[in-house]
């Protein structure tokens, strides 16, 4: 049954939402998907009695509509709780199931869900390789080649870049690791669902998403484990995190979250029925959006500078440096948008983002970024609202600072 649009979320804030990258709101559609599960249809689905079975039937239905979504069969999709236990699955999991093997490929600009993963294995005593990245913080082909030893157990390297939204040359990647024989791993949460996500397509081996990144609930995300993965395939062994109940085929043990996967399963489905929808349209409506929003604010203030890649690049990402203003500042000065900065600070010092860093951007540029992150329920009249109080507040703050 298709969806009946709904073009309208539970945002009701004076404050436009403009952060989708960190997480989006659930659907009305994918909260309706879930409601049955939190409340009448509340059986565990190892329960063999028709409780558990009503549970376990939507498990499945949920499986086979993320299967659907990334062209794949359902047996391929192990539920967990969101994508950072994705991607430690998948780097701990295979990495450690290659008893002859101690070597792992990643790069600098990954999330910090497979960056801390492979920390924690070099101080196992694996051996880590981080590709660097070019200045729009994309991964060379050359790099991962060269890197490739007989001693490589895995290549981890994310889709798009949840700070700057660089995408990636997947399928090239998956090429070079399938030639070399080497499993291949792509933290793919800020791509599926918004980019092609066909996993024959793209030829990885594993990959991690989480429902919260497209419009469905926090807390519950799914691995890509391809044809039969750690069962079947030869070249993926997959040992799991923890040990329990068996569930998951025994690679991820525990209570299955029914309606959590219901509300993944529902967002899947949403929206690949929006994509149909939206066929006929060469730039998705996000990506007009985006777009208006740069040009206006590149059109009516100066020294401003695009982080990431000019078109190979998420499209409801506009990460940018607005010279001369701190990002926490203008965060601050910010009353009618949510957006963020990659920085942190502590009382002593501006860090900025390690993505940024890893791009080559200098320190005082790197700590004035703000990343805008669009999505599906932002409209041109939010953009426009967007615009004024952005131009008004770089303007006020770049004011203040040459003492005006
Ligand atoms: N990987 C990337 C690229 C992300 O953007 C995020 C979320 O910020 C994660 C992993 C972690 O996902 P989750 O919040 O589901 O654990």
């Amino acid at each position: 049954m298709p969806y009946l649009f709904s073009e309208t979320s539970f945002v009701n804030s004076d404050v436009i939402y403009m952060d989708n990258h960190a997480t989006t709101p659930i659907a009305p559609e994918v909260l309706t998907a879930m409601m049955p599960y939190l409340t009448t249809h509340f059986g565990n689905a190892a329960s063999t009695h028709p409780f558990g079975i009503a549970a376990k039937d939507a498990v499945e239905k949920a499986r086979a509509q993320v299967a659907t979504l990334l062209g794949c069969s359902p047996g391929e999709i192990i539920f967990t709780s969101g994508a950072t236990e994705s991607d430690n699955l998948a780097i701990r999991g295979v990495a450690t199931a290659q008893a002859e093997k101690n070597h792992i490929i990643t790069s600098t600009a990954e999330h910090h869900a497979v960056l801390d993963t492979c920390h924690a294995l070099a101080a196992e005593g694996f051996e880590t390789t981080y590709l660097p990245v070019d200045t729009y913080g994309m991964i060379d082909l050359d790099d991962v080649a060269a890197a490739i030893t007989p001693k490589t157990a895995l290549i981890s390297l994310m889709y798009a870049n949840n700070e700057v939204g660089t995408i990636n040359p997947i399928a090239e990647i998956a090429d070079i690791a399938q030639k070399h024989g080497v499993v291949f791993h792509s933290d793919a949460v800020q791509g599926i669902g918004k980019l092609p996500s066909n996993m024959e397509t793209l030829g990885v081996d594993l990959a991690s998403l989480t429902a919260h990144k497209m419009y469905g609930p926090k807390g519950v995300g799914a691995l890509y484990v391809r044809a039969g993965g750690y069962e079947r395939h030869p070249r993926i062994q997959l040992q799991p995190l923890f040990y329990g109940g068996g569930q998951e085929m025994g690679v991820r043990p525990g209570t299955l979250n029914v309606a959590g996967i219901v509300g993944l399963g529902a967002a899947c489905e949403l929206y690949q029925d929006r994509e149909k929808r939206n066929q006929d349209r060469e730039i998705s409506p996000t990506g007009v959006l985006r777009d208006r929003l740069h040009e206006e604010l590149r059109t009516r203030l100066t020294d401003i500078h695009l982080n990431g890649h000019p078109e190979k690049r998420l499209p409801g990402n506009l990460n940018l440096c607005f010279e001369g203003v701190q990002s926490h500042a203008l965060l601050a000065g910010l009353k009618q948008v949510a957006v963020s900065t990659g920085s942190a600070c502590d009382s002593e010092s501006v860090k900025p983002s390690h993505v940024l860093t890893a791009m080559g951007v200098p320190h005082e540029l790197a700590v004035t970024a703000v990343r805008f992150g669009l999505g599906r329920y932002n409209t041109a009249e939010e953009v426009d609202v967007v615009v004024e109080e952005v131009v008004a507040t770089v303007n006020r703050l770049r004011e203040l600072s040459r003492g005006m």
